[in-house]
């Protein structure tokens, strides 16, 4: 059974990024036949925007979307996250660390997805430090995936990312424990997203391993960026959708991923417009690209 799944991260509206993945997340699961699931992804309290998890739930009925089964909210699930973490610790693979930004970053090198941690704390704390946020020792096998969409990927956890968090020195869990869990607890089989977390993809199959999980495929379509290469993105001032242009927008993010959709349904209601791509949806169309500039 296919089970795919969109998660935005209530932090703003949605933008044409954010729909870039849900539609494509939405009509692969639908040529499988399969079930395609909503999960707000709600969990970094500080970057949240008061509103903004109902304001998309109401934008994507607008645009069309039908989803499986109840929203999932982050929120609500520290249990079970909390459990995959003492899994984790029993398995004597996470350890406390005292390290605060400004040690790290003096020490560290750059690595693809920013700082790689020193391992300062790998050990032990040292004499006098607090424990503020725990670490998954990595291993120095290399982790790969063939990526559906953007090919064969390798890194290296330990030159490339370096121990990473799973709980953050403000008690929150992290992203990269939490999506690993969820999609686990949620069935999911196939995972469609941004390219934007082709780079994450590494360690969630390391605590996918690492906790016994089923690994879901992955394809990371192409992300759209303004002209100078940035994502688009509340930071980038990304334009929020606007469902009186639905139509318009829909139309472009089909073009955006490759599947050429006809001229004459630009200006036709969206049913047609998601009748059209249900029946002619190809995720070989998609461009292998991690980022496509929009202008
Ligand atoms: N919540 C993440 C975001 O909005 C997506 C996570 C995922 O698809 O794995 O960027």
């Amino acid at each position: 059974m296919y089970r795919g799944r969109f998660a935005p991260s209530p932090t703003g509206p949605l933008h044409f990024g954010s729909l870039i993945a849900a539609v494509a997340s939405y009509l692969e699961a639908k040529v499988h036949q399969g079930q395609w699931l909503l999960r707000i992804e709600d969990l970094d309290l500080p970057r949240q925007v008061p509103g903004a998890a109902d304001l998309i739930l109401h934008t994507m009925q607008a645009y069309g979307f039908e989803w499986d089964g109840e929203v999932v909210y982050q929120s609500k699930r520290d249990a079970l996250y909390a459990e995959a973490l003492y899994q984790l610790e029993q398995a004597g693979l996470i350890y406390p660390c005292g390290c605060s930004r400004k040690e790290i970053a003096d020490s560290a090198i750059h690595g693809v997805d920013g700082l790689v941690y020193p391992g300062t704390c790998r050990h032990g704390l040292a004499p006098g430090k607090q424990s503020r946020a725990w670490r998954v020792r990595v291993n120095t096998e290399p982790t790969s995936l063939v990526d559906n969409i953007q090919g064969p990927i390798q890194q290296s956890l330990t030159h490339d990312i370096g121990d990473f968090v799973l709980k953050r020195a403000d008690g929150l869990f992290a992203y990269q424990l939490a999506v690993v869990v969820d999609d686990q607890n949620q069935d999911i089989s196939h995972i469609v997203r941004g390219a934007d977390l082709l780079d994450s993809t590494p360690r969630q199959i390391f605590l996918q391993q690492a906790l016994g999980f089923t690994q879901p495929g992955y394809a990371h379509v192409p992300v759209a960026t303004n002209l100078q290469g940035e994502k688009l993105s509340k930071q980038t001032l990304a334009t929020p959708l606007n469902p009186q242009h639905k139509n318009e927008e829909l139309w472009q993010v089909l073009d955006f991923l490759g599947q050429t959709p006809p001229a004459e349904l630009r200006n036709a209601g969206h049913g047609p417009l998601w009748q059209w791509a249900h029946l002619h949806w190809r995720m070989s169309n998609i461009a292998r690209q991690r980022t496509i500039a929009i202008v």
